[in-house]
């Protein structure tokens, strides 16, 4: 269900613009479709038909994503596999510090070498409705301030969609603007469409590899903008917003992990708004790609650091529950984590992967 069309239904038993937000109010916040001011009744601020209607309202939002299991972690995240109404089946994860990861698509048609989603293509799109589902979820079993499109998908490819859910969590679903994390391998879509929006999401950039030729390889499918341009695209987004960007570096055994991929980092990451996460490969069984020792991801990460780029390491939530649908790839995007934060990240460096 697109939330466009959840609001004209609303509007079509007759009720009033604040009377319909006051309803998507509540759903996004996890809250009674009902819910109002504490002191008063339901009668006293939602009109009669627009009451009648939020029973069955509330049947066919509960059926846009449901639990089928959860899967706790002991780094504090968990699991969810999600249930959405055609049998469809998403991930959708809870991250530690109050964070929720979300899928955009289900199966992906980016087709990265080194991702199980990638693996089967693009099944479907996740709408709009099917997003903010996934968030109301979550809130239903925690307290949720931070939102990162990080699940299944690849958010440029539904980008109508993702925007639309990034709109009413920033509104209605009063999460801060900056807690809303845009996870992309880059597309001209989303610099051109991300700084029009009035909710403008964080964005996160998963740039891999600052070679071209070996992009192309490990991404096949994805848009092909040299790394150099993907980067200053990102960094006009980053002043336009006011936050940095989050590069995402999934770092795989000998693949990009050598001296020289760092010295690329360094070239294109100078002076530049931005934090780089290095992501240390979670092995699937079905994939021959290996992380590297932790001794070299430690080492990578003072070596990024010492040349002035503000570098944190982090493991995929969960990493010990990877059982069930076979792969996870929720980031921790820690919010703490801001360029002012250096205490935080030596910590980080000094402990080592988080
Ligand atoms: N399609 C978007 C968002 C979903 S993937 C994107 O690619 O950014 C989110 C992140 O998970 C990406 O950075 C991806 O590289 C990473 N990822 C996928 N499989 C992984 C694995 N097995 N280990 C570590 N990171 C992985
Ligand atoms: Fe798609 Fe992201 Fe996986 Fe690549 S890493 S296949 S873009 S979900």
């Amino acid at each position: 269900m697109q939330l466009e069309t959840l609001r004209q239904s609303l509007l079509a038993t007759g009720a009033r613009d604040c009377h319909v937000d006051r309803v998507l109010r509540a759903w996004t916040q996890g809250k009674p479709l009902d819910a109002g001011p504490r002191s008063q009744p339901a009668e006293h601020y939602l009109p009669l038909a627009l009451r009648n209607a939020l029973a069955a309202l509330d049947a066919q939002l509960s059926g846009l994503a449901r639990m089928r299991s959860e899967h706790p972690g002991d780094d504090g995240s968990s699991r969810l596999l999600v249930d959405l109404a055609d049998g469809q089946m998403a991930e959708c994860v809870l991250l530690p510090r109050d964070g929720v990861c979300v899928s955009t698509q289900i199966g992906c048609a980016v087709g990265c070498t080194f991702c199980m989603t990638g693996r089967d293509g693009l099944l479907r799109q996740v709408s709009s409705g099917e997003m903010v589902a996934q968030v109301v979820l979550a809130r239903h079993l925690r307290t949720v301030r931070r939102v990162v499109f990080m699940g299944m998908g690849e958010p440029s490819h539904n980008i109508d969609n993702v925007l639309e859910a990034i709109d009413l969590l920033g509104t209605a679903g009063a999460i801060g603007h900056k807690n809303l994390v845009f996870s992309t391998v880059g597309d001209r879509r989303v610099f051109e469409r991300l700084p029009q929006e009035r909710v403008k999401p964080a964005l996160a950039i998963s740039l891999h590899t600052t070679r071209a030729d070996l992009r192309a390889e490990l991404l096949p499918k994805a848009s092909r903008i040299d790394p150099a341009e993907l980067v200053e695209l990102a960094e006009h987004y980053a002043r336009t917003t006011g936050y940095p960007i989050q590069y995402q570096w999934t770092l795989i055994d000998g693949v990009n992990d050598s001296e020289a991929e760092m010295d690329g980092i360094v070239r294109l990451l100078t002076g530049k708004y931005a934090i780089m996460n290095l992501i240390p490969y979670n092995t699937t069984a079905a994939l021959s790609y290996r992380r590297p020792p932790l001794e070299r991801v430690t080492a990578l990460a003072h070596y990024l650091h010492a040349r002035g780029i503000r570098t944190t390491v982090r493991n995929s939530a969960g990493q010990d529950v990877d059982g069930g649908c076979g792969q996870l790839r929720a980031r921790s995007l820690d919010p703490e984590a801001s360029p002012t934060s250096r205490k935080v990240m030596l910590k980080q460096l000094k402990a080592g992967v988080r």
